[in-house]
């Protein structure tokens, strides 16, 4: 088609127009095509005059508050729907059976308290200078220069959309590892590529105090390596992501006798049951797979056990095996042992590991190539899948089913025989040697 005059030169060239050709002809035009085409939504201005797209942080707020308040008026709406009367105002615990909320005296039969938890902020000067995730959704502006201090889910993952977004991103951990509870190839994977993307990581990182210069930054003051060398940096954000603890300021449970753990969590059962007959608890304020859809689940699971007969007796979450992903930049996704736990576990020589690194098609067309490293785990002489730990493009949408599998007792030869889904990066978890 092209001539000496008018060189085309394609991203990707496809040889051949069956299933094969055509679907990874689609599948890699698709990738191009949709980002672009919904890239003005997420507030990137595609036509603007060198450089980079432009993105517009205040658009892209506006957007996200929007959607936030039609969020609250559909679950609101809900409520009403479902004949669930809405009390609003403080509550806290008066007697058993009794709960104040605001000015008035409720009683109840059963009390669920599920009033999950709160982000800490470090005990030293200045630290309410810093915000933390909600402060992140609060920001008018995109500040240029961001310190994200923390290691967990949070940090990384808005340590992330700050980079991807522009912002000079520093991440501050106060050990050399992120990540801490998840498999060491998904904290090294994502350490390794946080750093490509630009983000600055110092570790063994201490902050010791913020104040606000006469320009309106903020300057901190902290240490590295325990040196007492204190080195002073300026920021125009600081996003403290130390971890949250449980809400219950002045819900009157010491009162009332409702045993408590450490940083204030709610103690429960298996059945959700705290100390007190007829007072439950779950999610966040219990300490234990902070994750939404398990407050979800477990409150469903509950009010079936209450109120929805006998053929609900024995209904409660299980708490094994939880899937859950971060956002992190490609994504994580991870189901079960870690490999040092599962060898704990079961022992050394029971354990297998299985693993594949590779490019995902998506990078057929650029020239950084993103790393895709997937990990199974299995135990025993049958093989049985023990963990499952995913990083790369998508993976939050692969571990979902890789999550029932999981939940169902999968073996790898279960994992082996399903066919292969071609060509996408889920398929190499069924042909794993
Ligand atoms: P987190 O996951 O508990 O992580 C906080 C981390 O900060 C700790 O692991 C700790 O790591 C580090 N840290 C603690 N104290 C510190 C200090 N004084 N200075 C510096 N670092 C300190 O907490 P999070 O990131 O705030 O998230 C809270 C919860 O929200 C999580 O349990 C998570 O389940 C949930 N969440 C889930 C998602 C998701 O599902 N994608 C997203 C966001 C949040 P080291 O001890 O290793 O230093």
């Amino acid at each position: 088609m092209s001539s000496a005059a008018a060189k085309t030169i394609y991203d990707y060239l496809v040889i051949g127009g069956g299933s094969g050709g055509l679907a990874s002809a689609r599948r890699a035009a698709s990738y191009g095509f949709k980002a672009l085409q919904d890239a003005p939504e997420y507030g990137y201005d595609l036509h603007s005059q060198g450089g980079p797209p432009k993105f517009n942080w205040e658009m892209i707020k506006e957007k996200r508050d929007a959607y936030i308040r039609r969020l609250n008026g559909i679950y609101s709406n809900n409520l009403d729907k479902d004949s669930v009367v809405h009390l609003q105002g403080h509550a806290s615990l008066l007697r058993p059976g009794v709960v104040k909320v605001g000015d008035q005296e409720v009683q109840a039969k059963n009390i669920l308290l599920a009033v999950g938890g709160k982000p800490t902020f470090p005990d030293l000067p200045g630290a309410d200078l810093g915000i933390s995730s909600d402060g992140f959704f609060e920001l008018e502006h995109q500040p240029r220069r961001v310190a994200v201090v923390g290691a967990g889910y949070i940090a990384i993952e808005l340590a992330g959309i700050f980079n991807v977004l522009g912002s000079e991103t520093t991440l501050m951990t106060r050990h050399s590892h992120i990540l801490r509870s998840f498999d060491p190839m998904l904290q090294e994977s994502v350490l390794t590529e946080m750093t490509r993307s630009g983000i600055r990581h110092l570790p063994h990182a201490h902050a010791q105090s913020l104040v606000k210069t006469a320009s309106g930054a903020l300057e901190m003051t902290y240490s590295v390596d325990g040196s007492a060398d204190l080195i002073k940096e300026e920021f125009d954000c600081v996003l403290w992501a130390i971890g949250r603890h449980a809400n219950v300021k002045d819900l009157g449970l010491e009162a009332l006798g409702v045993e408590q753990g450490p940083n204030g969590i709610i103690k429960v059962d298996e059945w959700q049951a705290t100390s007190v007959p007829g007072i439950f608890a779950l999610g966040d304020v219990c300490g234990h797979a902070e994750l939404t859809p398990v407050a979800i689940a477990a409150g469903r699971k509950l009010s079936d056990r209450l109120f929805g007969g006998p053929s609900f007796s024995t209904s409660k979450l299980d708490y094994s095996n939880i899937p859950t992903v971060v956002f992190s930049h490609p994504t994580i996704g991870t189901v079960g042992l870690t490999e040092p736990q599962a060898r704990e576990k079961y022992g050394d020589d029971q354990i297998k590991v299985y693993s594949s690194k590779f490019v995902n098609i998506y990078f057929a067309m650029t020239q950084h190539k993103g790393p895709t490293i997937y990990k199974v785990i299995v135990a025993g002489t049958e093989e049985k899948v023990v963990g499952i730990h995913l990083f790369g493009l998508a993976s939050d949408e692969v571990l979902q089913g890789f999550g029932v599998a999981i939940k169902m007792g999968a073996t790898k030869a279960d994992l082996d025989s399903c066919v292969a889904i071609h060509p996408t990066a889920a398929e190499e978890l069924v042909t794993l040697r």
